[in-house]
């Protein structure tokens, strides 16, 4: 029986105006009561302001960041450091996001020096890893994900027993299909084993599953003895659905 506490964390992505993010909100803190489980939103970073006030007064849902910049401060246009999330009531920051790796090129490097800027500043990193459709179809699923997280490690050492990993299967995410449960436990087994190799703390680590992560899948994927939490996307902009996932986690 794990001890660790699960985390159901809704990653909004590029969704949401000031009235959605309101209604969404107050459904939320109306029907989530006092779960078992920690929750967290994660809104496009101009909502944060807004979201940490309609969040005011409760502890049951954290408000959490798509992405944190890589640098403290200074000359980088459009970016928002971990120190700025941080005044506006942040607790977590998604990092590496397999949308990011992607149109952004975010490199391995460059997450873990995100992870870094995140920790340094309390913020609890959900450092994502997962590999591709054609990856997984030649056999390089571990690799993948092993090359993802040791860049992490390598960069943070044992402070990586303070992360939140999200195995996020590329081809899983968006689309409707899901690794199914012993596909995901497979995968998060691997990266507890690499979490052990580096710290003493591994068993404290939280490994979320993402990916088309719905309110009818939920229990099964939550149910492995290695799947922590969901880091959801599609599921998180409904209301009952995802609190549906939340009850499932409890
Ligand atoms: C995500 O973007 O992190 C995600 C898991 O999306 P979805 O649940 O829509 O697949």
């Amino acid at each position: 029986m794990s001890e660790r506490r699960k985390l159901v964390a809704g990653n909004w992505k590029m969704n949401g105006g000031l009235a959605a993010n309101q209604a969404l909100v107050q459904a939320l803190r109306g029907g989530v009561g006092q779960p078992v489980c920690d929750v967290a939103v994660c809104p496009p970073p101009v909502y944060l302001a807004q979201l940490q006030q309609l969040l005011a007064g409760q502890a049951a849902i954290a408000l959490g960041a798509q992405d944190v910049s890589q640098h403290e401060g200074g000359a980088f246009t459009g970016d928002v450091s971990a120190a700025m999330l941080k005044d506006f009531g942040v607790r977590y920051a998604i990092v590496g996001h397999s949308e990011r790796r992607q149109y952004q090129g975010e490199t391995d490097l460059q997450v873990a020096t995100k992870v870094k800027r995140a920790l340094a500043a309390g913020i609890t990193p959900i450092v994502c890893v997962g590999e591709t459709l054609s990856e997984r179809e030649q056999g390089l699923t571990e690799f993948i994900v092993r090359r993802q997280l040791s860049a992490v490690i390598q960069l943070n050492g044992p402070c990586i027993s303070e992360i939140v990993v999200a195995y996020e299967p590329v081809w899983a995410i968006g689309t409707g299909k899901t690794a199914t449960p012993t596909e995901a436990q497979a995968v998060h087994a691997v990266l507890r084993t690499q979490l052990r190799a580096a710290t003493e703390q591994a068993d404290r680590v939280r490994i979320l599953y993402g990916g088309s992560m719905n309110a009818a899948n939920a229990a099964e994927l939550l149910a492995q003895p290695d799947i922590d939490g969901g880091l959801i996307g599609g599921a998180a902009l409904k209301a009952p659905d995802f609190l549906t996932i939340v009850a499932a986690a409890a």
